[in-house]
């Protein structure tokens, strides 16, 4: 794998978080899930949390979270644009399995 572009998703990932992190944690990710909602059922959960480092689904909020958190949304747009140039954009798929391509 190229360590250029493993960067690139960790960077991206980084700042998503970081997006979150200002934006007040609305889904709660630094508790350990990231969605409670948006994960119920997925292979990556267990009891701390999300297992893996999925760029897709820390770019992703609901519709309702999109009206509430204008900034947020506009913020994870522009990740989204970025991440889109790499196929990095995958919900519910481990780090690994999307740098695999
Ligand atoms: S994206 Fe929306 S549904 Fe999912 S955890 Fe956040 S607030 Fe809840
Ligand atoms: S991969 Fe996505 S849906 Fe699955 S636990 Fe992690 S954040 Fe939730």
């Amino acid at each position: 794998m190229p360590v250029q572009l493993s960067k690139i998703y960790d960077n991206l990932c980084d700042m998503a978080d970081k997006a979150f992190g200002d934006a007040g944690d609305p889904c709660n990710k630094q508790k350990g899930f990231v969605c409670h909602d948006c994960c119920e059922g997925c292979k990556y959960l267990d009891e701390s949390g999300c297992i893996t480092n999925c760029l897709g689904c820390k770019l992703y909020i609901c519709f309702t979270l999109q009206k509430e958190q204008p900034h947020l949304r506009a913020v994870l747009n522009g990740l989204r644009n970025i991440a889109s140039r790499y196929n990095f954009v995958r919900m519910r798929t481990s780090g690994e399995e999307i740098l695999k391509g």
